[in-house]
């Protein structure tokens, strides 16, 4: 890329640095960004740059938020005492957008995969256990129905069910290995109705 002075060449290396972001398209927005009003690019990095240094965990869920607490956990007309618990923040979202969940979220980060090296530890585990501590009547493990979803939900129902809370699955219209983000509303549903007492 020696045609391009130095910052362009920078820019296109930077974007396409991105997942799913090949050498054409890098170099596409590039040149998009650089004909864009000032203000528009300032937003743009302003967001990026913000994003990155407010977001955190949510001190409850664990999902990702800009605050103490996230807007699920704030709510006050949700059902706390129903936890779902995810792999990740992307599950929830999926869920959420059914708009028919009352519940509250437990967000793991994950899931274990032995073959990878990822144990209870590395996922956020304790933390679910420490949550069930407080008045909670439902376990909804809405993990993916992939080997390492499967896995984990069968470890996590046996931690819980000495507490006596009930511990439910989420019903397996889902397909195998399908991640939950690209899964239709309709069938998120279902599984959510149809899940089973583990
Ligand atoms: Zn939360």
């Amino acid at each position: 890329m020696d045609y391009y002075s130095k910052q362009i060449s920078r820019l296109i290396q930077e974007l396409g640095a991105l997942p799913g972001i090949g050498a054409k398209t890098a170099q596409r927005l590039a040149f998009h960004i650089l004909n864009m009003p000032a203000e528009q690019v300032q937003a743009l990095s302003a967001a990026m740059v913000e994003a990155k240094q407010n977001v955190r965990y949510c001190k409850e869920c664990y999902t990702l938020t800009d605050e103490e607490l996230c807007p699920i956990c704030k709510d006050h007309h949700r059902n706390h005492k129903m936890i779902m618990v995810v792999e990740g923040t992307r599950d929830l979202a999926a869920y959420e957008k059914t708009g028919k969940y009352e519940g509250v979220y437990h967000v793991l980060h994950g899931a274990i995969a032995p073959m990878l090296g990822i144990g209870p530890n590395d996922i956020k585990l304790k933390e679910l256990m420490q949550r069930l501590a407080k008045d909670v009547d439902e376990v909804i493990i809405a993990t993916n129905s992939s080997l390492e979803g499967e896995t984990t939900a069968m470890y996590i129902s046996k931690l819980i069910k000495p507490t006596g809370i009930k511990v439910t699955r989420i019903a397996s219209g889902v397909p195998v290995g399908g991640d939950l983000e690209y899964i239709d509303e309709v069938t998120l549903l279902r599984a959510l109705e149809g899940r089973t007492e583990l």
